[in-house]
Formats: structure tokens, sequence, C-alpha cells
């Protein structure tokens, strides 16, 4: 099968191809059609066509490029991408606060070891799938990598994030999933921190995404000395 690259290489090409065939084609309809006003609609309908075929082309490569693959929720491209704006809601406050969690499944390599890749994978799906149906349109939901997620919840203060949050762990504490079994308890630990709670160290605003993320998994690595747990960044 030909890579997904030596495709690409032909796709200047090819559009310029078509642009030629259209011009052919309005130039065929311009000398045949009797009237100018068949002329003009054939034409405009021709040329709409293939302006929403390459609408069409860029919206799906978006899709790829801020998509992962294996849940369909947002990658860590889209992550960068959609703080920047997150950023200037901040700045111009527009928005009062932001709040991030980093998620982290427990012992997901045992259930790998248990259940083999394939199950391990469906998994991830399944929790991707609970985080979707409880976030709201306007939360960002991102597999960071592995078996990490994050959510950034826009305008929820630290408080708000943490008892959000720790009705998501619950609920997945609780829930059967597919393949699983009962006995073998589906757990997460979440990290939170916030943007209120950063302001207090005076950091320096352009860093904020990354400031986020460290704290975030600060807090994360205090979740997972117990596991199944909910810890949250405060700056001293
Ligand atoms: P902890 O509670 O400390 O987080 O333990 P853990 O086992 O969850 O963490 P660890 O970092 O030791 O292992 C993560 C595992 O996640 C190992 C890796 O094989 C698995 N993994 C990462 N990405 C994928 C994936 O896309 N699919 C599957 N099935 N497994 C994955
Ligand atoms: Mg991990
Ligand atoms: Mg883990």
């Amino acid at each position: 099968m030909k890579s997904n690259r030596s495709l690409m290489k032909w796709v200047p090409l090819r559009c310029a191809l078509c642009g030629f065939v259209l011009a052919l084609l309005t130039l065929g309809i311009m000398t045949l059609a009797p009237h100018r006003a068949i002329t003009w609609i054939c034409s405009a309908g021709i040329l709409s066509a293939a302006g929403y075929c390459m609408g069409r082309q860029v919206q799906k490569l978006y899709e790829e490029i801020y998509t992962d693959k294996l849940t369909n929720i947002g990658n860590r491209n889209l992550f960068y991408y959609q703080m920047g704006g997150i950023l200037d809601a901040l700045k111009e406050n527009r928005l009062r606060d932001v709040s991030l969690a980093m998620i982290d499944i427990d012992h997901f390599k045992k259930i790998n070891d248990a259940y083999g890749h394939m199950i391990g994978d469906r998994l991830l799906s399944e929790i991707a799938n609970i985080l979707k149906k409880s976030t709201r349109k306007t939360d960002l939901l991102i597999r960071w990598g592995g078996e990490e997620f994050l959510v950034v919840l826009p305008n929820a203060a630290l408080e708000g994030a943490r008892s959000f949050m720790e009705r998501i762990r619950s609920m997945i504490e609780s829930h059967q999933f597919d393949w699983i079994r009962m006995t073998d308890v589906v757990t997460i630990s979440v990290g939170i921190t916030s943007y209120k709670e950063l302001e207090k160290s005076g950091l320096p605003v352009g860093d904020l995404a990354d400031m986020l993320l460290t704290t975030a998994d600060n807090a994360l690595y205090e979740a997972k000395k117990r596991r199944n747990e909910v810890a949250v960044h405060r700056q001293r």
C-alpha cells in the first residue's frame, strides 16, 4: 500500500488538473449554451461544487491533524491550538478562570497483560466515551498519550473542577466495562490545577499551557500515591 506521504506528493498536481478540467468544462458550456443565463448558472454550479469539495478536503485534513485515531477525541495538537485561544480569552477577561485535569488510568499495564492490547484499546475508547458524555461542548477533551487524558474546563474554578472530576472518578469506578471481569475494577487517578491558583505565584501568562501541565502532573503524582483519587495543586 502507498504511504500517505507519497500520495500527498501528487495533491497539488491533481488540484491543478481538476482546475484545468473545470476550466475546459466552463469554456465548453460557454460555447455550447445558447443563453447567457444557462452558461452562468452551469458555471456557477461547477465552481461551487469544486469549492465545496476543496472545503471538505480541508475539513478532513483539519480533523486528521487534531483527532486521536483510537479514541476519536482531540490530540496534543488540538490542546496547544485551543490553549492559544483560552490564553487570549484570559488576557482579555473574557474568561474568569480555567482548570485543567490530568487523568491517568490506574494499573493499565495489568489490564493489557491480563486481557491483551485489543481489549486495552477498547477500554481506552470506552473511557474516552464516558468523558465525552460527561463534559460540555465548551470543555476540551484530549488524549494526552497512552492511558492519559486531559480535560480543560473553561470558567471552572479549582473547587468546581475538583467536585466535577470526583463525580467522573466515581462513575468510572462503578462502571462495568465490556470484556472486563466484574472483579477487575477499573479506576483513574486525577491531578487538577487552575489558572487562578497559579496566578498566586505571579506566573508569566505566556507559559500558561506548560505551567498548567506541570502543576496538574504534580497533583497527579500525589493522587498516584494512593490511586483512585483526585488531588488538586495548591500554590504555597
Ligand atoms: P499506574 O497506575 O502507575 O499508572 O500504572 P500503569 O500500569 O497504568 O502505568 P504504566 O506507565 O506502567 O503503563 C502504562 C501502560 O499503558 C503501558 C502501555 O503498554 C500501555 N499503553 C499505552 N498506550 C496504549 C495504547 O494505545 N493501547 C493499549 N492497549 N495500551 C497502551
Ligand atoms: Mg501513565
Ligand atoms: Mg496508568
